[in-house]
């Protein structure tokens, strides 16, 4: 499947059915480096996204280099020019068999692999050369032009600078070698049907949150049969079943489990207005007397340029309620598609795209309710330097809603110094709700950046839960 250039900024929406679309979609997404394309068909997944740029504009380049998160897992292959295994079923070629997926970069029968491996030694520093010029102040830093036999990536200077550095490697070169496969299987050619995901809960099917694995069995994602296949699937459906963990009454986020006291309160508000949604006995019932839950995205990016037919997965946990997420960030593009703001996935889910900080932008959502608004903030970076300017004044407005707000973070480090940001700054002014904790909807791929593959993150792999505190009101009777 070939992508042409002039639909590559067209995204077809319609209400979607179960398994994936049969009609191929694509969007466009501005990155770091330029429009990138998507496209999302029956059999082909293919979602680029370049280097995760960073929350706010104007963040320099350097900056920029900290936050990689992208979501390049989906890819199609590139049929064409590309000398790969012939053969295979259906129409793809199979550019690379399942059990022959390990390619070093440079020999990769896929060309988009070669050219990863190109930019890596182009972006990238050899760690031992780094270490010597720290300690040394002398050596030069040389690019990464030797390739690590056991992961396929170009990772050091010369073989002598990756012997001298293998202990440290060591950490590193298993997860690189899982994502060289991974990276190889997603662009195979071979037909991805664990993207053919499931519509509506049976009724009388429980779904458990407690992990991925129990998730994906009792919601029947029939298609999901390796660990492999899991990553590819976790990675995408991290963001909606995130926001569906903490929303749904079973949700693993518990009292006794990190949930505070006024995280209960605040997630009883709103499961109150979920019960609401079910006890309504009509479409008519419902469209008249309930309000539709409302889901920020902050600081939106990648989260926004999903599929919509993903945010699905959301509706089917929580099968009564009208959803509309709303997609704020000054990197937020207008909808996928660049031109409408709103995007009606089914009857009950749509999603709605507004490009600029939600502090500038507050009075277009006032005003803000605990029982039907909730926030998430992706993976923020709100103590990164750059950011957190940008993010003060949102947080602020946020804390002023009273509104449940969740963020994520990379790993253990990146969500722990958000936090501490907050404490900081916004001391005696919040409640937390959930306290930190790892996630159990995190993506289970592990991204490394280009520039310093000693770096790594994992979509949503904590999370954690706030709000404005709330003063109890001492006044005397009237
Ligand atoms: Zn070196
Ligand atoms: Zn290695």
């Amino acid at each position: 499947m070939s992508l042409p250039s002039s639909s590559a900024r067209s995204l077809e929406m319609r209400s979607l059915s179960a398994s994936m679309p049969t009609d191929e979609r694509m969007l466009s997404m501005p990155s770091a480096d330029g429009v990138v394309s998507a496209s999302w068909s029956r059999s082909q997944t293919l979602l680029r996204t370049a280097t995760a740029a960073p929350r706010f504009a104007g963040v320099s380049r350097a900056a920029s280099a900290r936050r990689f998160i992208s979501l390049k897992s989906l890819f199609a292959p590139s049929p064409k020019g590309d000398g790969g295994v012939s053969g295979g079923s259906g129409q793809q070629r199979l550019l690379v068999k399942s059990d022959d997926l390990f390619h070093p970069l440079s020999k990769s029968p896929i060309k988009e692999m070669r050219e990863k491996g190109l930019l890596i030694q182009e972006h990238g520093s050899c760690p031992t050369c780094v270490s010597e010029t720290s300690s040394s102040g002398t050596a030069a830093t040389r690019e990464p032009m030797f390739e690590c036999p056991d992961c396929g990536y170009p990772t050091h200077c010369s073989e002598t600078h990756w012997v001298s550095d293998k202990q440290h490697h060591a950490e590193h070169c298993g997860y690189l070698r899982e994502a060289n496969e991974d990276e190889h299987d997603l662009r195979s050619g071979r037909t991805l049907r664990e993207f053919e995901f499931p519509s509506a809960q049976l009724p009388e099917v429980v779904v458990n949150l407690s992990d991925w694995d129990t998730f994906l069995y009792t919601r029947s994602f029939t298609n999901v049969e390796s660990d492999r296949s899991m990553r590819h699937v976790s990675k995408v459906l991290t963001y909606p079943i995130t926001m569906g963990a903490v929303l749904h009454q079973y949700s693993p986020f518990a009292l006794g489990a990190g949930l505070t006291p006024e995280g209960l309160k605040s997630l009883t508000a709103l499961r109150t207005t979920i019960k609401e949604h079910e006890l309504a006995r009509s479409e008519k019932e419902l469209e008249m007397q309930v309000t539709p839950l409302r889901v920020f995205v902050l600081g939106a990016r990648a989260e926004a340029m999903l599929p919509p037919h993903l945010y699905l997965q959301l509706s089917y946990l929580l099968p009564h309620s009208p959803i509309n997420i709303y997609f704020v960030g000054p990197e937020c593009i207008p909808s996928p598609d660049e031109t409408r703001s709103t995007i009606a996935v089914s009857s009950r889910l749509a999603l709605k795209y507004h490009k600029g900080y939600f502090h500038d932008a507050i009075w277009n959502f006032a005003p803000f309710d605990p029982y039907t608004d909730i926030f998430f903030m992706f993976s923020p970076g709100i103590a990164h330097p750059r950011g957190r300017d940008g993010w003060r004044p949102t947080v602020e407005k946020l804390l002023e809603t009273k509104c449940a707000v969740f963020a994520t973070g990379f790993h253990e480090k990146d969500m722990l110094s958000d936090v501490k940001a907050l404490e900081d700054d916004f001391a005696g002014k919040m409640d937390w709700l959930l306290q930190p904790q790892p996630n159990p909807f995190a993506s289970l791929k592990r991204d490394f950046g280009i520039r310093n593959l000693r770096e790594w993150a994992i979509a949503n792999w904590g999370i954690y839960g706030f709000r404005g505190k709330r003063y109890e009101v001492q006044g005397k009777k009237s």
